[in-house]
């Protein structure tokens, strides 16, 4: 069985003591064993919210990070000085940095590469714009999207990956997709995974879902059989909402 995932994305959102408070109140509540939590904040406040962790099952990850392991890459993070900092997961190819930052595809499979050799889990985020899914586009698009983000990677390496399917309308704008929209995305991506890779890749990897995920509408989402948890933004910068997703995705595990 596949075990759920709440991950939230702080984006560029909280100064430190609120993200030193947030992470307090997270690590402050129930964290039931079947589910795992992660808590992606801002670069500058990774460090600071590693401590409040230490100790506690939530895990820290990063909202990005670099394919290059050193050198003279202005601004850039690696993923080994995100591993030192105690970060387990990374965030790539979030649809905010392929619209507002510009990246591709080969870009995304470089750092998804790095971080794979690295020890971290990558959380591969893709997801169609409302006018791709309108023309009838959202297969080929995540599908493409999925395909040469993974280039290259063994089934064996594409098993230790997380994805997360953010149809680009449904976030941060308070649209959700139905859990029947997401569950057939899911279902096509799983499928894809087997045709790819095999079907020991396609059963392990973990598919999260994303966009607008809130309290109210987790438990629909994550009853769904190919929605393996949730990519939180919004919902994730309040200790008390995202426990409560939290909560819901282990209702659902309890199942
Ligand atoms: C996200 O940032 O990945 C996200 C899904 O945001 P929101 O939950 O705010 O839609």
């Amino acid at each position: 069985m596949r075990r759920p995932i709440i991950a939230g994305n702080w984006k560029m959102n909280l100064d430190r003591s609120d993200s030193i408070e947030l992470a307090r109140g997270v690590v402050q509540g129930t964290h039931p064993a079947g589910v795992e939590i992660v808590m992606c904040p801002t670069f500058v406040y990774l460090d600071a919210v590693s401590g409040i962790l230490e100790g506690s099952p939530v895990k820290l990850g990063g909202q990005d990070g670099y394919q290059e392991p050193n050198g003279a890459f202005t601004g850039a993070i690696s993923m080994a000085m995100l591993a030192d900092l105690g970060c387990e997961y990374v965030i790539l190819g979030h649809s905010e940095r392929r619209h507002c930052m510009g990246e591709t595809n080969d870009l995304v499979n470089g750092k998804m590469k790095a971080a794979l050799a690295t020890g971290i889990t990558p959380i591969l985020c893709v997801g169609e714009l409302l006018e791709e899914r309108e023309s009838g586009q959202t297969q080929a698009v995540v599908e493409s999207q999925m395909d040469g983000s993974l280039a290259d990677l063994s089934a064996e390496q594409v098993a230790q990956t997380v994805i997360a399917y953010e149809p680009v309308w449904a976030i941060g704008t308070g649209k959700t997709a139905t859990p029947e929209q997401a569950q057939e995305v899911h279902a096509d991506l799983r499928k894809l995974l087997a045709k790819r890779y095999n079907a020991q890749s396609s059963d392990t990897v973990r598919i999260l879902y994303g966009g607008s995920v809130k309290p109210s509408n987790a438990a629909e989402l994550l009853s769904q059989p190919d929605i393996d948890g949730a990519l939180v933004g919004g919902a994730s910068l309040q200790a008390e909402s995202f426990l409560q997703i939290i909560a819901a995705s282990t209702a659902e595990a309890a199942n």
